[in-house]
């Protein structure tokens, strides 16, 4: 057969599309309805799947049906607003609707060159997040610095510290290898993530200073001075450290300014992860969130986590630019253009691991313009609002108790009976399927965590978790 006969035509395709935007709305329209956490044992759904691809190609109906059939039992969902687990994913309709059509355009967006749109509307929002985050001035496109969508936390901080690297041996890790000298300091609160990027860059886990914290689990700056007091005298080079605004285990909030003054002192590179927390910064009450982010060489934020728009979408920033792009870019003869040339654009494919790039602008774009700064921050507003009242209402519980201070929307409590109590409480819920939550450590101790944020959680959902904890508790 003529291989163009083997394609959808346009008509197929709307009718097909529409197919697919009705499934999309109906699930969301029902999602509620769904066990949140999957049920499914291991192998399960691999057992439905055909042992072999098909040669002939088959309806799209019969496509989208095996969605229902086979995918959906192995879903857990994430978009339900009964979901309370690890932090939220978020999506919302303006972030999917954006997506789709940048799979439509279906371009790569590695140079400016490779569809100029891409780049200039990127850098253009990251721009407006300054601005809507109340960040500092010097991570502007217009100042020395700018920003970038990563597709994750995990990755910016890495680059971030491949530039502290380059940066602290005048770039020559990136000829001769990671200097074995060089220290990186972050708190035993961080995300692994900060262990997985020193690993990746070459510092090696002995050169990863995990430093003490307080009692609210944030770094202690008196810790992390005697640290590098001591690598110092041992005759290493403290290189970089990593702040937490939000621990994915409790949201606590390093003391970034002061964190960031020690940090200029011995010459550092200041890395902040704020993948969970940042969003709240929309909020002109929580701008003490960034204090001392003005003193910080990098910065991220998930608004794939809290700010409506589907993964991926991290937004990453620093201070200068050109100490990135330094850092990380390569150029074969086969990528060489006149605009690059010229200096007067941005080839973000030089701002991260990766060469290919995904156009995912355009569902951040979607989600700021719907909502507006305003329907974002009543949003946050109201998560923020309902963690609080579940905060209350646990303390108010003689047999409940908090575990961590309630600093964004996290809460981190347990039951007063023991550890095992608190796993059988969570083991009994997420079973049920009426709501997910998931666990952490805490000074020892199992402690459940209540994640407040998922785009469509009102106030009847927390209240009706809080029922249901009080009842699997017995
Ligand atoms: C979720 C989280 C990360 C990881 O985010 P990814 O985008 O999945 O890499 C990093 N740091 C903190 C504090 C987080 O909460």
């Amino acid at each position: 057969m003529d291989p163009s006969a083997y394609h959808m035509t346009p008509d197929e395709f709307r009718l097909n599309a529409r197919l697919v935007i009705d499934w999309i709305a109906d699930y969301l329209e029902r999602v509620e309805e769904y066990p949140v956490l999957s049920q499914v044992a291991p192998g399960e759904i691999r057992a439905k799947l055909p042992d072999r691809p098909p040669v002939s190609g088959e309806p799209f109906d019969t496509i989208l049906a095996d969605i229902d059939d086979i995918v959906l039992p192995g879903i857990t969902h994430w978009q339900s607003p009964n979901f309370f687990g690890y932090f939220p994913a978020n999506s919302s309709g303006p972030a999917i609707l954006g997506e789709l059509l940048s799979a439509g355009l279906g371009i790569q967006g590695m140079l400016w060159a490779t569809s100029p749109a891409a780049t200039e509307l990127e850098t253009h929002l990251m721009d407006w997040l300054v601005e809507m985050l109340g960040l500092p001035e010097r991570f502007l496109s217009t100042s020395a610095g700018g920003g970038v969508i990563q597709d994750s936390a995990s990755s910016a901080t890495l680059v971030a510290i491949l530039a502290a690297r380059e940066r602290a041996t005048g770039f020559e890790s990136s000829h001769r290898g990671t200097d074995p000298d060089l220290v990186v300091y972050t708190s035993n609160q961080a995300h692994s993530s900060v262990e997985k990027a020193a690993r990746i860059a070459g510092f090696g886990t002995d050169k990863l200073r995990l430093v003490e914290v307080d009692d609210t689990y944030a770094m202690d700056p008196e810790a992390l001075e005697a640290a590098i007091a001591a690598d110092l005298a041992a005759g290493l080079k403290p290189t970089a450290v990593v702040a937490t605004v939000g621990t994915t285990s409790s949201t606590a909030i390093d003391p970034v300014r002061r964190i960031g003054e020690i940090a200029r002192r011995h010459g550092m590179w200041l890395h902040v992860d704020a993948a969970l927390a940042g969003t709240a910064a929309l909020l002109p009450e929580m701008r003490w969130l960034n204090d001392g982010v003005d003193l910080a060489d990098s910065y991220v934020f998930n608004p794939h986590k809290w700010m409506l728009t589907n993964f991926d979408c991290s937004a990453f920033f620093v201070a200068d630019r050109s100490t990135l792009i330094r850092s990380l870019s390569v150029l074969p003869e086969y990528l060489r253009n006149e605009a690059s040339e010229s200096g007067k654009v941005f080839d973000y494919r030089d701002w991260q691991i990766p060469l290919g790039r995904r156009f995912r602008a355009l569902k951040l774009w979607f989600v700021i313009r719907h909502y507006g700064t305003e329907g974002l921050q009543a949003v946050v507003r109201e998560h923020l609002r309902l963690a609080r009242a579940f905060a209350s209402w646990v303390e108010a519980d003689p047999d409940f108790e908090l575990a961590a201070p309630v600093s964004v929307n996290l809460v981190c409590f347990r039951h007063v009976g023991g550890d095992d109590v608190n796993e059988r409480i969570l083991e009994t819920l997420n079973r049920s399927g009426d709501l997910l939550m998931t666990h952490t450590k805490l000074d020892g101790h199992y402690t459940l965590r209540m994640s407040i944020g998922q785009t469509r959680t009102e106030e009847r959902h927390v209240r009706r978790a809080w029922d249901l904890i009080k009842q699997a508790a017995g």
